[in-house]
C-alpha cells in the first residue's frame, strides 16, 4: 500500500502530540489531533460513497478542520478543491459544476445561499464552520479516527486547483502526488526548513501559496504554524516574536512597513521572509531592509506549477528579480512567435519544465495542448528577461503587453515611473484599441490619500525618461484599481472599462 503523499506529509506525524497549529486564542492543536480528526473525515467521506479520485470541492473558512479535510482527502485518494471564500454562489456553480464534484462543503452560514449549488449540479451539500461545527463536523464526530490510507500513484491527482482568474476565467490546474510531493521537497530544503520552524501564517489556504508552499512544507519540516484567520497587522506584530519565518503577499509587506510599530526588535526572532504570488516592489524591499535588516526572499510561482524560481538562501537576494530556477526545475525564455530559445537578456515568454509542473487544464484539452507542450515545458503567459547574472526579472504578463505602432511596450517600466512620481501610490498602463497604431497607451493613476497628483507634471517628468512611442497618450486619475479575490489587478477589467472611451 502506496500513498506517498499522505505518508511523507501527514502519516509520520501520526500519533505525535508535536505542536502544529498555534492558534491566535492561544490553543496548540497537536499533529495527532488533526490526523485523528481527518482520519474521521475520511471514514465519513468512504460511508458517504465517495470513491478515489472523486472531486471534493470545499469554500470554509481558515481553521484546523479545513486542514484536517484536505489530509483526509489525500488519505482517501480524494481530489482536494479549495475554493475562495470570496466566490459568490453563482462562481461556485461553476467550479463545481466544471469540475463535477461529488461534495461541496461551504461555511455553515452561507447554507441557505449554497443551496443552489447543490440543485444545479446534484453534488451534495455539507457545511463547516471555523470552530468546530456544522453538518459535516456533526457527522465526523461519530466516525472513527483510525483510517487505513487509500493507496495512490505519483501520477494520480491529488488536487484540482482553480487558477486565480486575473486574465480571465479560471482554470482547473490538475495536480499530481508528485507535483505536491516533489516541489514541497525541493523548497523545504532550499530555504532551510526544520522542524524548530514556527511559520507565521497569515494567508489563505485556498491558494497555492498558503496552502501547498506553506503547509505542506511545515508538514515536511515537521513544524509549527502561528495559524491566523487572516492578515491583521496587530495580529502580525503581536506574534512575530514567536515566529522564524513568514510567507506574504508584497501587500503583508507594505502595510507592516507602514505602522510604526514594526521595527527590528519585532523581527529579531525571524530568520526568513519570502514574498511572492505578485510582483515585491524594489522599494519594499529596501525599505523593509533598513527596517528590519532582514533581505525578503523573491519567489516565483503560479497555480499550475507550484514554485519554480527562488531567490537565493545564502548569496544576493536580489531586489526586482525572482532569482534563479529551482533545483530539478528548467527555465527558458523564449520567442512568442517562434518559441525559440532566446539569449539572456533578451524578453521573451516564461516557459518551465520539471516534476513540479501540472498535468493539464481539466476537461480543456485544447487549452492544454496550447499551453503545455510535448516536450514538457509550461508556457506560463508571463513575460521575462535573464540578468547577467542569471537573475530572472518578472516583465509583466504576456497577455498585458502593448503594441502600438509595429513597437513592444512593456506596462512595468512605464508603471515603474509613474509609481515614483510626486502623490502617486499606484498606476496601471494598459493598452486600448487605436485605429491607426493598433493600441494606443494610456495610464491609470491612483493617489496618495489625501494628495492630489499633478498629471501634467507627470506626463513632462516621464517623457524625459521615456521614448515617446512608450509615453502614454492620457493619464487618467482613478478612485483605484479593479483587482480579483487575490488582490491582483485586473487589467483584462480596465481594458474593457477605457478601452470603449477612446
Ligand atoms: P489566471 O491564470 O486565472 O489569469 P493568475 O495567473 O493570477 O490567474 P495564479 O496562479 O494565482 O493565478 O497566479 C500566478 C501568477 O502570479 C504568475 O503567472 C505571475 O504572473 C504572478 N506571480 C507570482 N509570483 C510572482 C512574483 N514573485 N512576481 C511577479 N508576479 C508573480
Ligand atoms: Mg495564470
Amino acid at each position: 500500500m502506496a500513498n506517498l503523499l499522505y505518508d511523507t506529509l501527514f502519516g509520520r506525524h501520526s500519533g505525535k502530540s508535536t505542536p502544529f497549529l498555534r492558534l491566535a486564542n492561544g490553543d496548540v492543536i497537536s499533529h495527532a489531533e488533526v490526523l485523528a480528526r481527518s482520519s474521521c473525515f475520511a471514514n465519513l467521506f468512504i460511508a458517504m460513497g465517495l470513491k478515489p479520485g472523486d472531486r471534493v470541492a470545499v469554500q470554509i473558512d481558515k481553521s484546523p478542520d479545513a486542514v484536517s479535510l484536505y489530509a483526509a482527502c489525500v488519505q482517501a485518494g480524494l481530489i482536494f478543491l479549495p475554493l475562495n471564500t470570496a466566490y459568490t454562489s453563482d462562481e461556485v456553480i461553476y467550479f463545481v459544476e466544471n469540475s463535477g464534484a461529488a461534495l461541496f462543503v461551504c461555511q455553515e452560514i452561507r447554507s441557505r445561499e449554497m443551496k443552489v449549488v447543490a440543485k444545479s449540479t446534484g453534488a451534495r451539500l455539507e457545511t463547516l464552520n471555523s470552530e468546530g461545527g456544522g453538518s459535516l463536523a456533526v457527522l465526523a464526530d461519530d466516525q472513527s479516527d483510525s483510517f487505513t490510507t487509500v493507496s495512490r500513484d505519483g501520477d494520480d491527482l491529488a488536487a484540482l486547483l482553480y487558477t486565480s482568474g486575473t486574465t480571465g476565467r479560471s482554470k482547473g490546474a490538475m495536480l499530481t502526488q508528485s507535483n505536491l510531493l516533489s516541489n514541497a521537497q525541493t523548497l523545504s530544503e532550499f530555504w532551510r526548513f526544520t522542524a524548530d520552524d514556527v511559520l507565521l501564517h497569515a494567508l489563505p489556504i485556498f491558494h497555492t501559496h498558503g496552502l501547498f508552499v506553506a503547509l505542506n512544507i511545515t508538514l515536511l519540516a515537521g513544524g509549527s504554524l502561528i495559524f491566523m484567520p487572516k492578515f491583521d497587522t496587530d495580529f502580525m506584530i503581536k506574534h512575530m516574536c514567536r515566529a522564524t519565518t513568514m510567507m506574504g503577499v508584497p501587500t503583508f509587506y507594505t502595510r507592516l512597513l507602514d505602522d510604526p510599530r514594526f521595527s527590528m526588535q519585532v523581527a529579531q526572532h525571524m530568520r526568513l521572509f519570502i514574498s511572492g504570488s505578485a510582483p515585491l516592489l524594489a522599494e519594499t524591499h529596501v525599505a523593509f531592509e533598513q527596517r528590519t535588516g532582514h533581505r525578503i526572499l523573491e519567489r516565483y510561482g503560479m497555480t499550475e506549477t507550484n514554485m519554480n524560481t527562488s531567490n537565493p538562501f545564502e548569496g544576493e537576494r536580489r531586489a526586482g528579480t525572482v532569482g534563479f530556477p529551482l533545483p530539478g526545475v528548467m527555465l527558458k525564455i523564449t520567442d512568442t512567435a517562434t518559441g525559440k530559445t532566446l539569449p539572456n537578456g533578451d524578453i521573451g515568454q516564461i516557459e518551465v519544465s520539471g516534476p513540479n509542473v501540472f498535468k493539464g487544464y481539466w476537461q480543456m484539452p485544447e487549452k492544454t495542448a496550447e499551453e503545455l507542450r510535448e516536450n514538457g515545458f509550461f508556457i506560463t503567459g508571463d513575460l521575462g528577461q535573464i540578468d547577467e547574472d542569471g537573475y530572472l526579472k518578472i516583465v509583466g504578463r504576456d497577455k498585458d503587453l502593448i503594441i502600438a505602432g509595429g513597437y513592444n511596450i512593456y506596462p512595468k517600466e512605464i508603471e515603474m515611473l509613474i509609481n515614483d512620481q510626486q502623490d502617486v501610490l499606484e498606476s496601471a498602463v494598459i493598452g486600448i484599441p487605436h485605429s491607426d497604431l493598433g493600441e494606443s497607451i494610456i495610464a491609470l493613476i491612483v493617489a496618495k490619500k489625501g494628495s492630489m497628483p499633478d498629471l501634467d507634471q507627470i506626463s513632462r517628468n516621464i517623457a524625459q525618461s521615456l521614448a515617446k512611442f512608450k509615453q502614454p497618450s492620457k493619464l487618467i486619475m482613478v478612485a483605484q484599481l479593479p483587482r480579483n479575490t487575490m488582490g491582483k489587478v485586473q487589467k483584462n477589467v480596465l481594458r474593457e472599462t477605457y478601452g470603449a472611451d477612446f
